[in-house]
Order: C-alpha cells, then structure tokens, then sequence
C-alpha cells in the first residue's frame, strides 16, 4: 500500500545519443539528462546501439557537479542495446550458440537493453559480446548478463517485426523458460514512441513475471526527440525511511509529464509486483544510496 511516507522515483531506462560522431557523445548526454531531469525523471540509463557510452569518467564528473540531493538528483546509469536473436525451427525454438540456419525467416530478434550500476560490468559485457558478428546470440547474450551481475531488459517487443505476434509470444514465452538465472528482470511494455498501453505486453509481463517497463527509447537529436521525455518511465515506490530498498515498481504511460504529480495523475496502469522480483532495481540503486 502506498503511503504519506513512500515517494516516487522516476526511471527512463531506454534512451540514445544521436550516434553521429564520438566528439558529440558527450553534449549529447548533457543536453539529454538535462532535458530528463527538467521532466522530473530521477534516473536514466543510456543505452546506445552496441556502444558503450563514450568518456564516461567524464560525463560522471559532470553529473555529481550538476546534483543536489534528493529532487534534483539524476542518476546516469551505464548501458547498452543489443540486438540479439535465436532460432525458429519446424519443431518450436532452438537457441544455439552459433547461427545453424542461414535464412532470416528461422532467426527471431530482440533487442535486448543492458544495465548495470558500473561502467565496468557493461565494458566486460561488451568485450564479451561485441567483437561478434550482429545480431548476438541470445544464449551468449544471456549468460554475459548473467556472469557481470546486470540487468536485461526486453524493449519494443514487437519490434522487430520479423514475425507476427503470436510467434513473438511463444518466442518470449520460450525465453522465459530458458532465462532459469534471471538475467532477464524487465519487459518494455511503454514506449515513449507509442501512445498506446500495450495490454498485449503488460499480459506477457504478468505471466513471465517480468516487471512491467516504461521507457523514452529517445534519440537525441531525432526530430521532435525532447518531446518523447517523459511520455513513458517507470516508476518505482521508494519509502522514505527505507530508501535502499524499493517496494514496488510501478508503471505508467504519460503523454507530457512535467512534474512529479501529473505523472501520478496520468498513470494508466500500476501494479504491484511480487516483492522478488523488485531486486531488478534495488539491484542497480541499493550500491549507489549505500555510498
Ligand atoms: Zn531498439
Ligand atoms: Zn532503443
């Protein structure tokens, strides 16, 4: 149950540079968490297509001089977005660790968000994956997950649209039984680039016990990109006594949330999930409140 004491902390964990080159990585992360900040997220994490983010020390420094705790703080977390796949057969799925088929048709892809709470977990995770041809094996991606102690994060699911959805769905399903470690914690059910609440998602989170995810997938840069901020975060129920330790995530879907109060108001779907599950963020957040 929500409560007087318990506040809201606002997560985008899907966001882009505008990839154009190394020397604009660093303003386009500035103007990019000032733009996040100024719609009232508290944590972002950036998760550029294959590419660690560029001079991080740096852009950490930048950070801490721009915080004041606790409203006004931003927290940058490290990431990645991969694209990763596994394999159709006649008889259902098969995940190898190498291509078997040749055709497209047999390949299904995610893309997959990668976080963690320190920039080395997600260079180790990309010297393990990246010097592979694209997309990834899934397997590989999974255990690189699982190993450098991150998060995975299905985004858009229905993208690509390489099947219908009623394979996608077995697909996911598939990766669930699979996913016996958990690499996996989070499904993207709102996407700053649809207006939609994804009831067909939101019901695959529930079954595969996947938190219910909000992101931007903002590119900076793109037309109109300061606009997608804010349209979809997820929300995570911190108590204030108990700051460590997140009790609730909650998700929500907003068309141009400003403040801390229109998102609550513009909520459209929340749910609780079960309390094993809420390590997917008080594993990234418990190390940071404990320093
Ligand atoms: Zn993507
Ligand atoms: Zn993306």
């Amino acid at each position: 149950m929500r409560s007087e004491n318990n506040y809201q902390f606002f997560f985008d964990p899907h966001t882009h540079s505008k990839e154009y080159k190394p020397s604009d990585y660093l303003s386009d992360y500035k103007k990019l968490i000032i733009r996040e900040r100024e719609k009232g997220l508290q944590a972002i994490a950036i998760t550029d297509h294959e590419t660690i983010t560029p001079q991080w020390e740096r852009l950490q420094d930048w950070v801490n001089g721009i915080q004041s705790f606790p409203f006004q703080t931003i927290f940058v977390f490290p990431g990645l977005e991969l694209p990763t796949y596994f394999q159709k057969t006649s008889k259902g799925f098969s995940l190898p660790d190498k291509p078997t088929s040749t055709s497209p048709d047999h390949e299904i892809r995610f893309h997959l968000g990668v976080i963690a709470d320190k920039y080395e977990k997600i260079k180790q995770i990309s010297n393990d994956l990246l010097p592979f041809s694209k997309p990834i094996s899934l397997k590989a991606t999974l255990g690189a997950i699982y190993t450098n102690n991150s998060i995975g994060i299905i985004n858009h699911p229905r993208i690509p649209d390489d099947h219908d959805w009623k394979i996608r769905t077995s697909a996911l399903l598939y990766i669930k039984d699979l996913d016996v470690q958990q690499a996996i914690r989070g499904i993207e059910v709102f996407s700053g680039r649809s207006k939609d609440a994804e009831e067909d998602i939101a019901s695959i989170s529930q079954t595969c016990q996947w938190s219910m995810i909000g992101g931007s997938d903002v590119h900076v840069g793109k037309k109109g990109w300061e606009k997608n901020i804010g349209k979809a975060a997820t929300s995570i129920l911190f108590s204030e006594n108990e700051v460590i330790t997140p009790n609730d995530i909650l998700f929500q879907i907003h068309e141009d949330g400003k403040t801390e109060e229109k998102y609550c108001e513009r909520r459209v779907s929340a749910k609780s999930v079960p309390s094993q599950k809420t390590n997917i963020i008080e594993q990234i957040f418990r190390p940071i409140f404990l320093q």
